[in-house]
């Protein structure tokens, strides 16, 4: 039996961990469900799949989540301290699916205690790379990738020598304003916005899709994840989403990943690792998709692409600012207190002032200095959101 937690159970990466979990009940030995406020779910899914414990991050929802295990024997914990004693459980893998930057501490937790981390929250890889990566090592413990397109990669790279390779592409789908002028992306509401053509995700992470923020994420976790120099990594729009990423050798060799756009393929291949096993994802039929189409992505229209270089370029806590400049102009969408082209707007100027004033550039990064950097981005976007 392997013991296994999952961060962020109630959510739409949780949820899909959870089918795959359930089909094959008798393999695993669940220890710690975590979520948020819909405490219903996860306590039902605790029960369902016997966990020992199930953790609220909000302290307020406790009550509830007590009352609906009681009588279980499942204990009911709440709030960031409670999250982080789940990650010290003894496990042997931990699903990290908590959305933001709220995922870092867990994560980093459960590496102390060796677990294999599959890892869906790519803002801990954005925000705190360095440390994550140094953590992984020191522990003994391994990082797996939990995202399309770095799960594509890691498989392509299987056997290869990585010094070998060239380019590596991600594709993004381009979301539901792909063919959008900027004219008209100022207009961009929240509904359109929180509809995907190609994917079904979390609410945060659509919208990330629709403003290419999600795929800026992705090109520093995939500097951070496997090392490569920036202007190795590329991305290619591909409204389908078959092709997950592609890997260049220096032969000129291009080794494409396809598969239906089903995030179980990717949660599924971590958690059998390093075996292959039955998934039940959907096969694809190339000959009915017929054509494959790809464009180069337009970084006037779709900024976040462009400020993920500068990042990259600054390195040390340019990561933290931007993904918490981000998330902060994020919020203010979803209250419907900023315009789409807004959220680009802000974390530019934050961005920019963060790296101008002191500076970004630490000797290392540290659990601390993240979380400081995280803060004053976030207070900061909100400051320059009253300026608009
Ligand atoms: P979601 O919003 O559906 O779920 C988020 C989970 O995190 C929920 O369980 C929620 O209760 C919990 N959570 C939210 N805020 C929290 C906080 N402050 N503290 C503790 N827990 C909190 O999100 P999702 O779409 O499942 O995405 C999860 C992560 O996986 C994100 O980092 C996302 O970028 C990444 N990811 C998602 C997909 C996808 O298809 N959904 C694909 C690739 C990567
Ligand atoms: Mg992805």
């Amino acid at each position: 039996m392997r013991r296994i937690s999952i961060f962020g159970a109630t959510g739409s990466i949780g949820q899909s961990t959870i089918d795959l979990i359930r089909r094959d009940r008798e393999a695993y030995d669940v220890v710690a469900l975590t979520g948020g406020r819909n405490v219903d779910l996860l306590a039902h899914d605790a029960r369902a799949l016997g966990a020992e414990v199930a953790v609220t991050a909000y302290e307020d929802c406790l009550p509830a989540l007590r009352e609906a295990l009681s009588g279980t024997g499942i204990q009911a914990t709440a709030g960031e301290h409670a999250l982080l004693e789940a990650a010290e459980r003894e496990v042997n893998w931990t699903m990290s699916a908590i959305v933001g930057a709220a995922g870092l501490a867990p994560g980093l937790h459960a590496l102390r205690h060796g677990t294999t981390l599959a890892l869906a929250n790519k803002e801990s890889l954005v925000t705190a790379g360095p440390l994550l990566m140094r953590s992984a090592h020191s522990h003994g413990a391994r990082i797996l990738p939990v995202d399309s397109e770095h799960s594509a990669v890691f498989q392509a790279l299987v056997g290869e020598d990585q010094s070998e390779v060239e380019r590596v592409i991600i594709t993004a789908s381009g979301g539901p304003f792909r063919d959008w002028s900027l004219e008209r992306l100022k207009t961009a509401r929240l509904a359109e916005a929180c509809t995907h053509p190609s994917w079904d995700m979390g609410q945060r992470i659509t919208i990330d899709s629709a403003s290419m923020f999600n795929k800026a994420l992705e090109l520093i976790e995939t500097r951070e994840y496997f090392g490569f120099a920036p202007e190795q990594i590329e991305v290619l729009v591909h409204p389908g989403s078959y092709v997950h990423a592609l890997v260049g050798f220096r032969d000129g060799a291009l080794m494409a990943h396809l598969g239906a756009p089903d995030m179980r393929h990717a949660i599924g291949y971590a958690l059998h690792w390093p075996e292959r096993r039955d998934l039940p994802v959907a096969r694809l039929d190339l000959a009915k998709i017929g054509t494959l189409q790809f464009e180069a992505p337009d970084e006037n229209r779709f900024p976040a692409l462009r400020l993920a270089r500068e990042v990259m370029a600054i390195g040390g806590l340019a990561g933290a600012v931007f993904n918490a400049a981000k998330e902060a102009a994020l919020d203010l969408f979803i209250t419907e207190k900023i315009g789409f082209l807004d959220m680009a707007r802000i974390v530019e100027t934050v961005l920019n002032d963060m790296s101008s004033g002191v500076s970004l550039r630490v000797n290392a990064l540290s659990l601390d200095n993240v979380l400081e950097a995280d803060k004053e981005a976030r207070a900061r976007a909100f400051s320059v959101q009253k300026t608009l």
